[in-house]
């Protein structure tokens, strides 16, 4: 943990210092803010719009090791997270809590770089941060943050919606979070074994898609104003295979995928031939890279085609068609969901 020398233990404080001095750093910008932090429950404006409202919950030793992801990053990337299920139901976020379950390990000085990262994410994304609950854990850090968002009824895309001969389309590319994960695992078990510092050099783009992720703001708003309502949305948290299987089921089609469409960024493609994988099996079931998928009409594939930041990687068929990966060769593969799973990997 990269945290100051000062050192302020949590009793110092108390519950309620510590959610005052919080709060001190606070402010509201949003119209739709009516009551933030300070009652016993925050009060929202909807002003006639459907709401959506999204938790994710990031646990010590499950979601995220300390030894190197710094607590900035943590908090930075614990609100992303969520805003990235926001957009991915096409609305605008609007308003988080955030709690959290402390143990006295973390000094006052810890919490406060966590809201650094935070806050960072709220100014970022201009949502306001409107409560939240504090307790003590007997060993871990616990943050669960809550995110809300509104949107008018007919915008909010759903996993379900989806037609056959839809395509099948992807924002930015895949695979560089997982790469980066295995750099920062990798240089651990070094450091650990022979205490040689990290030798991290190169791999600046995948260590930032891990440790920094964007949501897709910027997508959404591309997608408006190039006039293209997507026909169902979906984040990708757990790996492509899973979120397209995922939109699949939902709207009763099957799915088909190109491997030679799969956007792969060349630094997770030299990462993963470093570490003898397939770079196109990490685009497929590596997590986290929080890109978004959807579908959208045929008929509005002169409105995308060609964009940079999105990739047609296929596209629905009827349920008869299954679920299938195309080889670079032009075979069949049954596409499977290999990625992420909550229970038996550690990440979800
Ligand atoms: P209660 O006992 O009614 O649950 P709390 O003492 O837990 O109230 O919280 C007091 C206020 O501080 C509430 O507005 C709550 O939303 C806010 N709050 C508590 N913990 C946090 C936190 N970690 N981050 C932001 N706001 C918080
Ligand atoms: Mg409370």
């Amino acid at each position: 943990m990269s945290i100051s020398t000062e050192r302020t233990e949590l009793a110092e404080l108390g519950e309620f210092g510590l959610i005052q001095r919080l709060s001190a750093r606070i402010t509201l910008d949003r119209p739709s803010s009516v009551k933030g932090i300070g009652d016993d429950a925050a009060v929202i404006d909807p002003a006639g719009l459907h709401q959506v409202v999204t938790t994710d919950m990031l646990v010590e030793g499950v979601h995220f090791d300390l030894g190197y992801v710094p607590l900035k990053h943590l908090g930075y990337k614990a609100v992303v997270v969520n805003l990235s299920d926001v957009y991915a139901m096409n609305a605008t976020p609007q308003h988080i809590t955030v709690s959290l379950a402390l143990s006295n390990r973390f000094p006052v000085e810890a919490v406060d770089e966590l809201y650094e990262g935070i806050l960072l994410a709220c100014r970022t994304y201009g949502v306001d941060l409107v409560g939240g609950d504090t307790c003590a854990s007997p060993s871990g850090l616990v943050i669960s943050v809550t995110a809300i968002g509104a949107a008018n009824r007919e915008e909010i895309v759903y996993r379900k919606g989806s037609r056959v001969n839809d395509l099948l389309v992807v924002s930015g590319d895949l695979g560089g979070a997982y790469m980066g994960l295995q750099v920062l695992e990798r240089e651990k078990a070094v450091f650990q074994d022979t205490n040689a510092q990290p030798d991290l050099d190169g791999h600046d783009y995948i260590l930032e898609r891990q440790l920094k992720p964007e949501a897709r703001r910027d997508i959404i708003q591309l997608l408006k104003q190039l006039d293209v309502r997507p026909t169902s949305m979906i984040d990708i948290s757990d790996g492509l295979a899973s979120e397209a299987l995922h939109l699949a089921h939902a709207s009763g089609n099957g799915v088909v995928i190109y491997d030679e469409k799969l956007p792969i960024d060349p630094t997770t493609y030299r990462t993963a031939r470093e570490f003898d994988l397939d770079p196109s099996t990490c685009a497929l079931n590596g997590g986290e890279d929080y890109e978004l998928l959807f579908t959208v009409a045929l008929s509005d594939l002169e409105k995308i085609k060609g964009n940079p930041d999105l990739s047609i990687i296929g596209h629905m068929t009827d349920k008869e068609g299954g679920h299938q990966l195309v080889d670079k060769q032009g075979g069949l593969h049954a596409l499977r969901a290999q990625g992420w799973d909550a229970f038996l990997r550690s990440g979800s």
